[in-house]
């Protein structure tokens, strides 16, 4: 074993074979946070890692794109300086921009590289892939490692889908991870898919000075959000410039030219779009593909792995968390379930005193950070009334909050929907100025199964955004002080 990469024991690879009691396959906020966790818990912990610790969140999801939007927030406060009293003015530099994007990225990387050293975590890079119960087989450069572990948890994520008509060649035709990293700024580029990644991107290349026309393929943007978010959104997104086609689908794309020419089949016939790139954000495929699953007979179901409430695949001690298996493609949920499956496998061996709790994916926090930022939890008003709830529904504009006016972001609202019954909280969706920080708290209350009582009895801090979910619950009870 030799020690690269800064101090931490990223293991050099010959043929031998190392023994842990948990060995995780991913590096993502999935697996980092399991490899923790399990070194907390005192197991022995190796972690495998084909590419760059922190996987998509760190390196090419989550974080590379928040610094980007920052750019893009840079930008429209430069805009509308005057505004605030300010003569300014900018131009983005396209490069500068993504090289700092990118050393984000890379210093959050470092960080997990840190966090495995302190947690006295063995970093095995290169491709792995299960070979028998307990076995994986670890190729770099041609050179093959046994690491053998007890438990295995399977954290590969995910990447972007590619849809037959849409194949993606990275240079006109390109997933996230071009996005991030184009070596010039497009001029245009079309935007297939309004989902959280797809509109970030929409906002943040309107934003610098790119063209920008968003396709989507159902009736609304932002489809799984509430229907006044996605109509607030879609407003919103007009005013800034942005093109938005709903109820159209690309069915091919030509890039023969110089830049792409998009076939889109809409609601009033077929129409021909150029531009210079096409980003295809349509969603996470899980990888799942060449790992050894078939090898040990570990279901599948709908190109995920199939797990129990503690993640326990079909093969007693092989476990899988993340984006490759169904839930919610987020951080926050990868991370919450290495949380329970490692305390579940802590607590059949007896390292840890108590069984943990089910995740709840419908107290699941969703956030989309383009401006008007978006952030929702719960039943939207539409599951609610399906689930047979009657309903109180309040929702406070942010032009009547103080603290939004005065930050020159008045646009949005902040909607709670309450049981009429019981006044249990249902939901919460805000579309708005820094709503992504109000959201937690409307997850913390319904996991306490609070009710507006609590809520309305406990005192808002002003002038804040969060005073304005208080303000929304007022609405709903015909309390309003505010309205
Ligand atoms: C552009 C974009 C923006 C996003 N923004 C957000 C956001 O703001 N908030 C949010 O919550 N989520 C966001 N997400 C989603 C989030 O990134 C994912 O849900 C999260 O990264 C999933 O974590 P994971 O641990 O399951 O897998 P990943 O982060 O995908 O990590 C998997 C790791 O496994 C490695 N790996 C795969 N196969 C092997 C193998 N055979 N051997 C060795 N290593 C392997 C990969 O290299 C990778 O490093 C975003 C995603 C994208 C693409």
């Amino acid at each position: 074993m030799g020690a690269t990469g800064g101090g931490v024991p990223f293991l050099n690879h010959s043929i031998f074979t190392m023994a842990y009691d948990v060995v995780v396959l991913g590096s993502g906020p999935g697996g980092y946070v399991a490899a923790i966790r399990a070194s907390q818990l005192g197991f022995k912990t190796a972690i495998i890692e084909k590419e760059s610790l922190g996987g998509i969140c760190l390196n090419w999801g989550c974080i590379p794109t928040k610094a980007l939007l920052k750019t893009a927030q840079v930008v429209n406060d430069i805009k509308h300086a005057e505004s605030y009293g300010i003569e300014a003015t900018g131009t983005p530099k396209f490069d500068a921009i993504i090289k700092r994007s990118r050393g984000v990225a890379d210093k959050m990387s470092k960080g997990v590289t840190f966090l495995m050293k302190k947690n006295k975590i063995d970093v095995v890079m290169g491709f792995g892939k299960l070979v028998s119960k307990g076995k994986i087989e670890v190729e770099k450069d041609g050179q093959k490692t046994t690491v053998e572990g007890k438990h295995i948890i399977i954290a590969t994520g995910g990447r972007s889908r590619e849809l037959p008509a849409l194949k993606q060649d990275g240079k006109k035709v390109i997933g996230y991870r071009e996005a991030m990293s184009l070596p010039t700024q497009p001029k245009s580029i079309i935007v297939v898919g309004s989902g959280a990644i797809g509109v970030e991107f929409g906002y943040f290349y309107n934003s610098i000075g790119t063209k920008v026309t968003i396709v989507e393929f159902l009736p609304k943007v932002v489809p799984v959000e509430d229907e006044d978010i996605s109509k607030e959104l879609e407003k919103n997104f007009k005013k800034q410039g942005i093109d938005i086609l709903v109820n159209s689908e690309v069915t091919a794309v030509d890039t023969s030219g110089a830049g792409v020419v998009a076939t889109i089949k809409t609601a009033d016939g077929e129409t021909k779009l150029e531009a210079d790139v096409l980003l295809s954000a349509v969603g996470v495929t899980a990888n799942i593909e060449g790992i050894g699953l078939e090898t040990l007979g570990v279901k599948t179901d709908r190109g995920r792995i199939t797990v129990d409430k503690n993640y326990q695949t079909s093969v007693p001690g092989v476990y899988a968390i993340g984006d490759c298996v169904p839930g919610q493609a987020l951080a926050h949920v990868a991370s919450k379930e290495a949380i329970i499956c490692v305390e579940a496998i802590g607590y059949a061996e007896k390292k840890f005193n108590h069984a943990p709790e089910a995740l709840d994916y419908n107290n699941v926090p969703g956030c989309t950070y383009c401006y008007p930022e978006i952030a929702s939890a719960g039943y939207t008003e539409k599951q609610a009334k399906e689930a047979g709830y009657d309903i109180k529904v309040g929702k406070f504009p942010l032009s009547a909050s103080g603290k939004a006016s005065a930050a020159g972001h008045a646009e949005g609202f902040i909607k709670v929907i309450f049981d009429a019954k019981y006044g249990e909280w249902l939901g919460t969706h805000a579309i708005g100025y820094n709503v992504t920080e109000i959201i937690a708290q409307t997850v913390t209350a319904r996991k306490l199964e609070t009710t507006h009582h609590e809520v309305l009895n406990s005192i808002h801090p002003h002038p804040t955004i969060s005073e304005s979910v208080k303000d929304a619950i007022e609405v709903a009870f015909g309390e309003a002080i505010h309205l």
